[in-house]
């Protein structure tokens, strides 16, 4: 029985069962599905509740970041107040994302979508990239004119920057990260090709798991937070679509999602 005002959830199955026949399993997965739900909740309250004294502090150290600077009573203090704040600017970004991977899980399917224009996000997540994260590299675009993608912009935005940030982190300054978004046979691919060292195949699996990090002694300075490709995954899967990582060592990699046709809005060339 359900708690009231809540539904239960039974999932069905058709499975096959000897010679022709079929077999209709029916799970009750109410308790697991309550779970997931005050976990997520959970999760949501959590990262919420930390922004505030997060903030309080980060202001403080800013205050005392500039007395040290300016050879004040901090002065000899000026290395571990520099340390403090980019751990706690690191913490903020570990909670921002926490706060987003929890409402991505909890929103579903519901909100607003639009026909967005993907090669123009493109070129404006790339421009943002240029003047700060990745100054120093090359990104060459291939963009179809014309070929919009209904959906919702901001999880399609974080998709693009998630992927070319990563790009330009894990590859050295100054080499080339290729963006593609073409159409192809029943759909449409967006692509990120750079030439970093790689992924080891037993890696490639796991990218995607909360906080899993190939190399998890990597400095707080570098930006990551282990959280990029989860949000990733899970706003791709609001557009009926998935990540594709193609990687080796020594050989780059290239992450890519495909989208279905029936996502595509496809202007007329004239
Ligand atoms: P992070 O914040 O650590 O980048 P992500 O979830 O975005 O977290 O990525 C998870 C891990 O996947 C990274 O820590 C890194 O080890 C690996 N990774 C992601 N993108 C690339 C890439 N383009 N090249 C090599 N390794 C990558």
């Amino acid at each position: 029985p359900a708690p009231a005002n809540e539904a239960n959830t039974v999932l069905l199955r058709i499975v096959p069962y000897g010679d022709g026949q079929r077999l209709l399993v029916a799970r009750d997965v109410s308790d697991q599905k309550r779970l997931e739900s005050t976990r997520r909740d959970f999760v949501a309250n959590a990262s919420h509740e930390l922004r505030t004294p997060l903030t309080v502090l980060r202001g403080y150290l800013e205050i005392m970041n500039e007395d040290a600077g300016e050879s004040g009573a901090l002065a000899a203090w000026q290395r571990p107040l520099r340390e403090m704040s980019a751990q706690s600017q690191r913490m903020g970004r570990i909670i921002d994302s926490l706060l987003r991977l929890a409402r991505l899980e909890a929103e579903g399917m519901h909100q607003r979508q639009e026909a967005i224009d993907i090669g123009e996000m493109i070129r404006q997540v790339v421009d943002g990239l240029k003047r700060h994260e990745a100054r120093d590299h090359v990104f060459e675009l291939d963009l179809q004119p014309g070929l919009n993608l209904y959906g919702r912009a901001s999880e399609l935005e974080s998709v693009i920057a998630n992927l070319a940030a990563n790009a330009a982190r894990y590859s050295p300054a100054a080499s080339t990260i290729r963006i593609a978004w073409q159409a192809e046979a029943g759909g449409a691919l967006l692509s990120v090709a750079d030439n970093g060292p790689g992924i080891a195949p037993e890696h490639i699996p796991r990218l995607t798991e909360r906080f899993y990090r190939v190399d998890s002694g990597r400095k707080a300075s570098d930006g990551g937070t282990g959280l990029g490709l989860a949000i990733v995954k899970h706003s791709l899967e609001h557009h009926e679509s998935e990540l594709i990582i193609d990687s080796e060592p020594g050989a780059g990699s290239t992450f890519s999602a495909r989208f279905p046709h029936s996502r595509l809005i496809i202007e007329d060339a004239a």
